[in-house]
């Protein structure tokens, strides 16, 4: 009685593309030598030893999490902490600056380390396609989703967001379609950003819907957190 189903349950289980549901690993590498800066605020020394160690902790992590075979690391790279700047921190090649005004105001927000770490490991060359948004969404997913997933989800406003939003909005929607579609499709994007590809079509080759149709049902799911 029971083995008509069985065989047809092992039928249909053996076309399930069960790949989908793991998340593909690169090679951990060992993180650059990181030195701290802290000249132009001195009271920013065990801000920065948190950080320092934090990043060289979390490195080996961030580059499994990503496409990163053929990635070369820097050898060193530097943590500035300057009293006059915009952003609270930004990478460029070998640095990462941060804002130590917004720090001391913000003394728990070590999550950015993490969100900057990630643009050190991307390094990606210049794309002709307008990508920055998902450099920025990448870098916010492996922050909240990743490293930090038990804070509190951001709420989106789907009367004006987009996909294309950056930062928390796109890592929640790739968060999102990861889960639901293929969780390749962030390391996939990464690969494309990598060779400087157009990463779009991606999201149809992965999921079979282009981004537009992922982020309409995104927006319909009663599960996500909306404002
Ligand atoms: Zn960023």
């Amino acid at each position: 009685m029971f083995t008509l189903p069985l065989a047809l349950l092992l039928m249909q289980a053996k076309t399930v593309d069960l790949d989908r549901y793991v998340y593909p690993l690169s090679k951990p590498l060992r993180a650059p030598r990181i030195t701290v800066d802290v000249k132009d605020a001195p009271d920013m020394a065990a801000w920065g030893a948190k950080a320092q160690k934090l990043a060289t902790d979390w490195f080996p992590a961030l580059t499994s999490w990503l496409a990163t075979e053929g990635y070369h690391p820097p050898r060193r790279l530097r943590f500035v902490f300057r009293n006059k700047q915009d952003a609270p921190a930004y990478a460029t090649g070998d640095e990462i600056s941060f804002n130590a005004a917004w720090i001391r105001q913000h003394p728990d927000d070590l999550g950015m380390v993490i969100h900057e770490m990630t643009h050190i490991v991307q390094h990606y060359p210049d794309n002709k396609a307008d990508t920055g948004w998902l450099v920025e969404g990448i870098a916010d997913y492996t922050r909240w989703w990743r490293y930090e997933p038990e804070a509190p989800r951001t709420k989106i406003n789907f009367e004006k967001a987009t996909y294309h939003d950056a930062y928390r909005t796109t890592a929640y929607f790739l968060a999102w379609v990861g889960k639901k579609y293929d969780l390749r499709l962030v390391p996939a994007l990464d690969r494309a950003l990598r060779k400087g590809l157009d990463p779009m079509p991606l999201f149809a080759s992965t999921t079979g819907k282009t981004a537009e149709e992922l982020w309409k049902e995104f927006a319909a799911d009663p599960m996500v957190w909306k404002r």
